[in-house]
């Protein structure tokens, strides 16, 4: 592909509002290929995790019906989830396209997503699948350092901040995350194991699942999504509809899930 080509496909994603899935364990680096992808393509970076450590941070009723179990490395329940994120679909920044990040982590969120967007004919363009051996991960999320203002992730080792325990971007101190350490890490991979990796399985079903090999560098990483969203938009034909998401299907979906 051209330069050219490849300037033209990517203004033409601007217009688009692309639609895309990250999935993968914890660890796999969703959040630091969210952060290239939402600036290059204008994209909403909706992450479940940091919006749910926000309303642990605030207090809500959500919040204090999911901080045990975040702090356990378990999954909230979906229905909380379904309700949380159908509130997030009426923002107006997500008419633009948007980037999911640790959503859905189950078949339920899953087939709630994808039929909640085909009612708003505003399909999904692509999934991809960010994969990595678990013991990586573990000592991925150990040295794990996170910016509780702007959500940035280092690595102590493999990507660390110019200025030690201070956030590059905004310069406030990075934290080490409370799941972070390795008990929790792998009660996280069990459950990612169990739950998630039947909704990677739907994807593929129904076609839109594209693997990344995790473990390569970050930047290599970056190059390879990229070439998949690329791809998926050069093969998906734009989508027009502005029509808003309700919360009232999503909430209905929620119903669903719950049985
Ligand atoms: P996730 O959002 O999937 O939980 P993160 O993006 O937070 O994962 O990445 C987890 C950790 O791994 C962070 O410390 C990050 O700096 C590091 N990391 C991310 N991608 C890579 C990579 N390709 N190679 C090495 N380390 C990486
Ligand atoms: P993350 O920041 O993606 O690693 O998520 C941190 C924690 O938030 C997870 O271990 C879960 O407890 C919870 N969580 C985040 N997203 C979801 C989701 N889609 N479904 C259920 N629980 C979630």
């Amino acid at each position: 592909m051209s330069v050219i080509d490849l300037r033209r496909l990517t203004s033409t994603a601007r217009q688009q509002a692309l639609r895309v899935v990250l999935i993968g364990p914890p660890g796999a680096g969703k959040g630091t290929q969210a952060a290239t992808l939402k600036e290059r393509y204008g994209l909403a970076h909706i992450s479940t995790g940091d919006m749910l450590r926000e309303e642990v941070r605030r207090q809500s009723p959500l919040g204090s019906q999911a901080k045990a179990l975040m702090a356990a490395g378990k999954l909230v329940p979906d229905v909380l989830i379904l309700q949380m994120m159908a509130q997030r679909f009426q923002q107006p920044d997500v008419s633009r396209g948007f980037l999911l990040d640790g959503f859905p982590r189950s078949r339920a969120q899953g087939e709630a997503l994808v039929a909640m967007l085909a009612a708003h004919n505003q399909p999904l363009h692509t999934v991809v699948q960010l994969d990595l051996q678990d013991e990586e991960i573990v000592r991925r999320l150990c040295l794990r350092r996170s910016c509780p203002a702007c959500g940035r992730v280092y690595h102590l080792q493999s990507n660390p901040p110019a200025q030690a325990g201070l956030c590059d971007a905004d310069g406030s101190a990075l934290v080490h995350r409370e799941d972070d350490n390795e008990a929790t890490i792998r009660t996280r991979l069990a459950v990612f194991h169990e739950q998630t990796e039947p909704v990677i399985e739907y994807f593929r079903s129904i076609g839109l699942l594209q693997r990344v090999d995790a473990s390569r560098p970050i930047a290599h990483v970056e190059h390879l999504v990229e070439r998949m969203v690329q791809g998926a938009l050069t093969r998906t034909s734009p989508l027009r509809s502005s029509r808003r998401l309700t919360i009232s299907k999503f909430r209905s979906l929620g119903r669903a899930a719950r049985g």
